[in-house]
């Protein structure tokens, strides 16, 4: 199981509460196993996560995409292609 690539404290990615924390996997559904591997994770709090503004709400696409791109960039940051990403995810954000 590997840390976030994105975060090193334990609070919401987008509020700082450190109140009712889900980990939220970035690439969720297919691709839930292969954020869990390689660390396209992060606690966001209940309303980042299932409010209606948040990652999973019907609000919160501008925050899903957000955090892909942010996955995404960090993931190339430690050395990796754009091209090795695709092959990982399916598609690019960037
Ligand atoms: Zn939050
Ligand atoms: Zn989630």
């Amino acid at each position: 199981m590997a840390n976030s690539i994105l975060q090193d404290e334990k609070q919401c990615y987008f509020c700082e509460s450190q109140q009712n924390l889900h980990c939220h996997h970035i690439f969720f559904g297919a691709n839930r196993k292969i954020s869990e591997q390689n660390g396209f994770k992060v606690w966001l709090c209940m309303d980042c996560h299932e409010g209606t503004n948040g990652v999973h709400g019907k609000n919160g696409h501008e925050k899903d995409i957000e955090l892909k791109q942010a996955a995404q960039t960090a993931y190339e940051d430690l050395g990796h292609t754009t091209e090795q990403f695709r092959q990982l995810i399916g598609k690019s954000y960037l």
